[in-house]
C-alpha cells in the first residue's frame, strides 16, 4: 500500500499510525510543518485497517451535544497557570480524583507539541495551557483505547482549529 488518503485531504490525525499492527507507518512532516504518513511497504501486510480507520474516506458518525455549560474554576491559581477559565484543568483533576487518566498536549519539547497520558495530578502543569499548534497524539489513541479496555475511566482533551471543538472521551 502506498498512500491512505491523499495528502491533500490528510489531516495528520495518527489514526492510521495508531492501528496499523506492523507499525509500517512513519508520520513525517514536510518543509510547510504538514505531518503525513508514510507506508514502509517492506514491512506492510496489506491489511487495509489504516484506510478503514482514516476519517478522511469513510464516513464519519458524529453526536449531537448531550448538555452545554459555562464555567471557571474558582481557585485563582488554577485560572492564572490555565485558560478558558481552567475548565480543562477542572476536567482533568476530577478524573485523576476517580482514579482515571487523562491526556493532553503537553508544552513544547524536543522542538514539537506532543499529546501525553497522564495519570498523577503532579503532572498537569505539562498540558495546561492551549496550544494553537499541530500536536503530535504519537500512540496516544492506542493507549486510551487499552485504558477503556481496562476499565479505566479515560478524558481525551484535543482542541483543533479552524473548527474548535473539545473532544471529550469517557467511560
Ligand atoms: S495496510 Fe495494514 S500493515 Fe499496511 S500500513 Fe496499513 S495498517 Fe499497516
Ligand atoms: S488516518 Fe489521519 S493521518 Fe492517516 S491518512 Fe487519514 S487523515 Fe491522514
Amino acid at each position: 500500500m502506498k498512500n491512505i488518503c491523499d495528502k491533500k485531504d490528510c489531516t495528520g490525525c495518527f489514526a492510521c499510525y495508531n492501528i496499523c499492527p506492523k507499525k509500517c507507518i512513519e508520520m513525517k512532516e514536510d518543509i510547510y510543518g504538514r505531518i503525513y504518513p508514510y507506508i514502509d511497504s517492506n514491512r506492510c501486510i496489506e491489511c487495509g485497517l489504516c484506510k478503514k480507520t482514516c476519517p478522511q474516506i469513510n464516513k464519519q458518525s458524529f453526536n449531537e451535544p448531550i448538555n452545554a455549560y459555562a464555567m471557571y474554576n474558582k481557585n485563582k491559581e488554577i485560572r492564572k497557570n490555565s485558560t478558558s477559565g481552567g475548565a480543562a484543568t477542572t476536567f482533568y483533576i476530577e478524573t485523576l480524583k476517580n482514579n482515571g487518566v487523562v491526556y493532553g498536549a503537553n508544552n513544547i519539547e524536543n522542538g514539537s507539541f506532543n499529546f501525553i497520558r497522564i495519570t498523577d495530578e503532579s503532572q498537569l502543569y505539562k498540558v495546561k495551557g492551549s496550544k494553537y499548534v499541530h500536536c503530535y497524539i504519537n500512540d496516544c489513541f492506542y493507549l486510551a483505547k487499552n485504558d477503556l479496555q481496562k476499565g479505566l475511566k479515560v478524558l481525551f482533551i484535543r482542541y483543533t482549529m479552524p473548527n474548535c471543538w473539545f473532544k471529550f472521551l469517557f467511560r
